[in-house]
Formats: structure tokens, C-alpha cells, sequence
């Protein structure tokens, strides 16, 4: 993981998101998706009752919660066709460059089918579906 933060939160089309602010190669880990470690089973009932659209489930067993304000990677939007994936490294989750991103560009991650229906009430608005 860089020393130096090659992004920061901005307004994007659908309200804040991470842009990067100088070039990240591809296959560059981008920033860690921080937050309290809980059972995955405990995480499906916090969700069922009040809803946490910041779990971000690594297997079975447990669940990232990434509702933390220090957790950056929860700006990150969702776009069909993004520039970034999740990859679990060890027991962290790390988002990493699908591609070269130049300075500027909007960060994004594919969320999955299951989250865009569940919380894209009226679609997906990403670059690609608002087109
Ligand atoms: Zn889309």
C-alpha cells in the first residue's frame, strides 16, 4: 500500500465518491477497506433489522463493517464497468486497479447484482447505465 494517498472524496454524479489525484498503475493496491471485523451471521441480522450498506462480507464467517468515517473505501460507487476490484489479501480487503486510472478519474468497484438491487431503488445510475 502506498505511503501517499493517491485519491481523495469528491462529489461524483450520485453524490460523493474517490477520485484519484495522480496516476495508479494497474494491479495497484488503491486503499484497504477498513472497518470492525464481525460474524457474518451477526452482520445478516444488523442488515435484516436497520439495514448497513457498509458490510462487506468476506466468507462465511465474517463480515467487514465499514461504516467507520476513517474508512475511505466506503466512497467508493459502484459502476458496472469499473476501474477497481476487491481482493481479499490475507484478512483484509484491498481494492485494487483493474486498470491504469488517471489522475482525476473516478474510482469504482462492481457491487454485485445482489447490493444494485437491494439499494439502486430506481436502477443503476453509473457512467455506463446513465448513458
Ligand atoms: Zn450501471
Amino acid at each position: 500500500m502506498p505511503q501517499r494517498k493517491p485519491y481523495r472524496v469528491g462529489r461524483s454524479a450520485t453524490g460523493l465518491g474517490l477520485f484519484a489525484t495522480e496516476t495508479i498503475e494497474e494491479q495497484a493496491e488503491i486503499v484497504e477497506y477498513l472497518g470492525r471485523r464481525i460474524p457474518t451471521r451477526l452482520a445478516q441480522e444488523i442488515d435484516r433489522r436497520r439495514g448497513n450498506k457498509y458490510l462487506f462480507e468476506i466468507d462465511t464467517r465474517w463480515t467487514i463493517d465499514g461504516s467507520t468515517r476513517r474508512n475511505l473505501a466506503r466512497y467508493v460507487n459502484h459502476a458496472c464497468d469499473p476501474n477497481a476490484e476487491a481482493v481479499l489479501k490475507g484478512d483484509r480487503m484491498v481494492y485494487r486497479a483493474l486498470e491504469r486510472i488517471p489522475p482525476g478519474a473516478e474510482i469504482t468497484i462492481d457491487y454485485g447484482e445482489e447490493y444494485v438491487e437491494l439499494y439502486f431503488k430506481r436502477g443503476c445510475r453509473c457512467a455506463g447505465c446513465r448513458e
